[in-house]
């Protein structure tokens, strides 16, 4: 019996499973969005929040600020054998915005109803910062050490980028990864059920790169009421037009092919990568996020020209969000100045590289292991991300990244649609999940 009475006096057992939807709640109740132009509350409190749950076992967390309440807390958890390279475990505390009247649950209480977490930031990514913190919690609860030396890094700015974050501590303090040859984070080991005998975890091993662009082209001003056949306006119109409906050509990459060879090893089905439709409608609630990292894409999102209806403006400008494939930025800026044409003056505003690496040796043998020990019919497939995250400033310093952040999910939810979404919510079944492979993986890293 369960009830006894020593269970009685001492209370129920607190473990890893017990407390992590506990702690991802408190972290959600702390507000650090991130506006990205520093307006925020900036992430302060989250990293003292996480500071005190990693001294509660006697670590000594270090917490630095690059600006005024941007903060990143930091620790390293000696390994058993401390000549092998380190592992890095990273996450960020800050969210995007959330408009409260959107939503069925204030998204910054933190309510836990139907079997889920709700708020901002429930899968990015205060659920794995729960994770990583319940499972080292409970690792120093009960005396087990890594394998290996573990850092963890509890950082902010990711959703603007990193500057106060990730590449602060890179630039700043790259110390503090001293010997560190891998890391886990974001976006990655969250499951997909294709059928009753095959559910993939979709390993990040590669990233999109980006170019945020200014689209110029200058005409000749002149009164509205008259002809002008070197109007800015309508020659932009019609680059942007162009581009907009172009379509880049389709190139499987590394990362890509190795998922159509996972993917049709596990349905026993030939994929075809020259017939991507049928593929990504086997894929359905994916579709969107494997669909878009299959090519380039550039997409106008800004116009701006004039100020008078009667006056014809001097020039006229675009912007223009482009993210390329890695191994492909040179082919990416050639085919834009192509489509563009040689009217339009193209700068680059913000870049950002693509990143990838190969899904293979003993740290992937331990993801595929320890989801196969938590459900029998998981099967770790890489993929590649069409945004950026803080693995880009990690990988500056030879870090391998992969984002793996183990969540068993119901196949009904739309979870690529929680991202910056509303309602955004993560089951709480999938946080315990993810405690118990997270434990698995760091045995066998
Ligand atoms: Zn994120």
């Amino acid at each position: 019996m369960s009830d006894s009475k020593a269970e009685r006096v001492a209370g129920p057992k607190v473990t890893g499973e017990s407390e992590v939807a506990e702690i991802c709640r408190d972290l959600i109740r702390i507000d650090t969005s991130n506006y990205g132009d520093g307006s925020g509350p900036g992430e302060r409190k989250a990293a003292e929040y996480v500071a005190e749950q990693l001294a509660e076992f006697g670590l000594e967390p270090q917490i630095f600020e690059s600006a005024k309440g941007r903060a990143s807390t930091v620790v390293r958890i000696e390994g058993e054998d401390r000549s092998r390279p380190g592992l890095l475990i990273h996450g960020h505390t800050d969210v995007v915005p959330a408009n409260a009247a959107d939503w069925t649950y204030d998204p910054f209480a933190g309510e836990i109803a139907d079997g889920c977490v709700w708020g901002r930031g429930a899968v990015d990514m205060k659920d794995m910062d729960a994770m990583t913190l319940a499972v080292v919690r409970d690792r120093l609860r009960t005396g087990r050490k890594p394998p290996r030396d573990l850092v963890l890094a509890f950082v902010a700015d990711e959703e603007a980028g990193g500057t106060y974050g990730a590449r602060y501590l890179v630039d700043k303090h790259p110390g503090l990864f001293e010997g560190v040859t891998e890391a886990i984070g974001e976006v990655g080991g969250f499951s997909f059920t294709v059928n009753d005998q095959v559910r993939l975890y979709l390993v990040e091993t590669a990233e999109k790169g980006m170019h945020w662009m200014r689209l110029t082209v200058e005409g000749r001003a002149g009164h509205g009421s008259m002809e002008n056949d070197d109007n800015a306006i309508t020659e932009l119109c019609e680059a942007v037009a162009r581009l907009g409906r172009h379509k880049f050509p389709l190139r499987i990459t590394k990362t890509v092919r190795a998922f159509l060879d996972e993917l049709s090893d596990a349905l026993g089905v030939e994929l075809d990568p020259e017939n991507m439709d049928e593929t990504l409608r086997v894929l359905g609630g994916i579709a969107k996020m494997i669909g878009t990292t299959l090519r380039n894409t550039a997409q106008p999102t800004m116009l701006g020209a004039g100020y008078k209806v009667n006056v014809i403006p001097g020039q006229a400008t675009a912007h223009v969000d482009g993210r390329f494939l890695p191994g492909y930025e040179e082919e990416f800026l050639a085919d834009l100045d192509r489509v563009l044409g040689p009217r339009v003056k193209r700068e680059s505003l913000h870049s950002d590289k693509a990143i990838e690496t190969g899904f293979d040796g003993a740290l992937v043998e331990a993801m595929q292991l320890a989801l196969k020990a938590e459900d029998p019919i998981a099967r770790a497939v890489p993929y590649c991300l069409s945004g950026g995250t803080d693995a880009k400033s990690f990988q500056d310093l030879g870090i391998r990244c992969f984002g793996f952040a183990p969540l068993q999910l119901p196949p009904d939810l739309d979870f690529a649609g929680m991202f910056h979404g509303v309602d955004e919510r993560v089951p709480v079944d999938g946080l315990k999940f993810g405690v118990r492979v997270l434990d698995r993986f760091i045995d066998a890293c």
